[in-house]
């Protein structure tokens, strides 16, 4: 998590660095764009005018009449209107005037200062809603001025496409005018983001060149894209890393319980196999003895012997299989069997426990029972474990049934106690390897935690399963359901 932490924050930090001077560098390079095309317009529109101020210098000069002004302006497409003034104030030209001229004269006579005449030189003056460039020009005797507006349409088709058009920059370039209005723009700007604008030097007072982001290109967005991103990487690497944490938590704690089931296994074993082992051994001694004299007596005690090392076989057998099950290293062999005889064989091995606690035991098997192919000794290893499990488990009311029938096409092999039973949330979990149910309950009994999983193994391994029917304090009921033909 610390790592991850660390990485995350200096990614974010990187990452907002980044953004502020991708922005600073952008900002430069559009204020360079944006100059480079004022500039580019101001050349154009200076060249284009000076070749007209010549040329009307020109005729003047040769005293060209209003004829001959008439002809320069109408051959100059720029030029919408051309005053001329002389010293006094008077409009030289044009000699016809039209009615908006009245209002731009007195304007432009008002905005002209002596010093202007003294001075001489280039202004503009705004007047209604056009920009007149005003200039003082030599004519044959005497300098005049000379006043003109421009014609929009000629200059946004001659100038600012000509010169704009051409530009070659991602953004989009436009000219706004002194309200701020676009008069110009080499793509659409709906949606478009401006980033800066610079105004012009000379010729287009109040006008500004504007630098427009066009929608969805804007660094900032990619920049947040990017974070975005980023962001979406690390909370996958974080949720990577959360459930790392929780998986491998979870695995520990079953390890720790696994070691803690496998010691409990280990106690568990040594002392299933030294009780009989005590048992034999005592019985044993006592014959050599020769302590017990009657036949009978020695009869029961030989039996005590065979029994208690059966028992002894078995819980070594359970041990084993189950150590080759874990490996897998148990193989079966499948032939078709004969039920009832299985039943009652491992029935009988348990004559003695059963009859010595006094258990009232019911052997109900179907008459009509089909050969079934199974491993015989592994299922009745399975059934001898079930029925083990219902005498270690039996309470006040010792009874046990076995039966043995087809339901529903399955042979279904049954052991039936009325014992200690089992809670229902333990029912899924007795079929694991080591496990034994509340400590307390099972503690005076003594058991490896191994027998269930052998069974439920054996039954899988026929195709078939085992299920459980309990509740605490009235018994329980195990079925081992195996199919009748062969399993695959
Ligand atoms: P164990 O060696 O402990 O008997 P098993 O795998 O045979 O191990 O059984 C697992 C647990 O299931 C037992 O510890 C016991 O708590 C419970 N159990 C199994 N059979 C019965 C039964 N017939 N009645 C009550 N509880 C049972």
């Amino acid at each position: 998590m610390a790592p991850a932490t660390i990485v995350a924050v200096l990614g974010y930090v990187s990452l907002r660095q980044w953004a502020a001077s991708a922005e600073l560098l952008f900002r430069e390079q559009a204020r360079d764009v944006a100059a480079m095309a004022a500039e580019k317009v101001e050349m154009m529109l200076r060249h284009t005018e000076d070749g007209f101020l010549d040329r009307l210098q020109a005729r003047l000069a040769s005293g060209g009449g209003d004829r001959a002004l008439d002809e320069l302006v109408a051959q100059t497409p720029l030029i919408r209107r051309l005053y001329v003034f002389d010293r006094g104030g008077r409009l030289l030209y044009p000699r016809v005037r039209r009615d908006e001229d009245a209002a731009v004269v007195t304007r432009l006579v008002a905005e002209v200062s002596k010093g202007f005449w003294d001075r001489g030189g280039k202004r503009e003056i705004v007047a209604g809603d056009q920009v007149y460039l005003a200039v003082m020009v030599k004519s044959r005797d005497e300098p005049v001025l000379v006043a003109y507006s421009r014609d929009l349409d000629v200059l946004r088709r001659d100038i600012f496409e000509a010169t704009l058009g051409t530009l070659e920059s991602p953004t989009i370039v436009a000219v706004l005018d002194q309200e701020g209005r676009p008069v110009y723009s080499r793509a659409p700007l709906d949606r478009a983001e401006r980033v800066l604008s610079v105004a012009f030097r000379e010729g287009l007072p109040a006008w500004r060149v504007a630098v427009y982001q066009p929608p969805g290109a804007s660094p900032r967005r990619a920049v947040r894209r990017q974070v975005a991103v980023f962001t979406a990487a690390f909370g996958a690497l974080l949720a990577v890393i959360v459930a790392g944490i929780v998986v491998t938590w979870r695995l520990m704690r079953r390890e720790t319980e696994m070691a803690r089931l496998k010691s409990d296994f280990v106690a568990n074993v040594s002392h299933d196999l030294k009780t009989p082992l005590s048992v034999i051994r005592m019985f044993g001694e006592t014959l050599e003895m020769g302590r017990v004299t009657d036949e009978t007596g020695r009869q029961e005690y030989y039996r005590v012997i065979t029994r208690e090392s059966e028992r002894l076989s078995r819980l070594i057998d359970n041990v084993l299989d189950f150590s080759r099950i874990e490996s897998g290293r148990r193989t079966y062999t499948r032939l078709p069997t004969a039920v009832e005889p299985l039943v009652r064989e491992t029935l009988e091995a348990f004559e003695y426990p059963l009859a010595q606690q006094g258990f009232k035991v019911e052997a109900r098997i179907a008459s009509d029972l089909p050969e079934v192919p199974m491993d015989a000794d592994a299922v009745g290893q399975a059934l001898a474990n079930l029925i083990d499990n219902a005498i270690k488990y039996s309470g006040d009311t010792k009874a046990i049934a076995v039966e043995a029938a087809v339901v529903d096409g399955r042979l279904a092999l049954t052991v039936a106690d009325q014992g200690i039973g089992i809670p229902a949330a333990e029912h899924a979990r007795i079929f694991e390897k080591f496990y034994r149910v509340g400590r307390s309950e099972t503690q005076g009994r003594r058991g490896s935690g191994v027998g269930l999983a052998l069974v439920r193994h054996v039954v899988e391994v026929h195709g078939g399963r085992v299920t459980v029917e309990s509740r605490p304090g009235e018994g329980s009921r195990f079925t081992l359901w195996l199919p009748l033909a062969g399993h695959a």
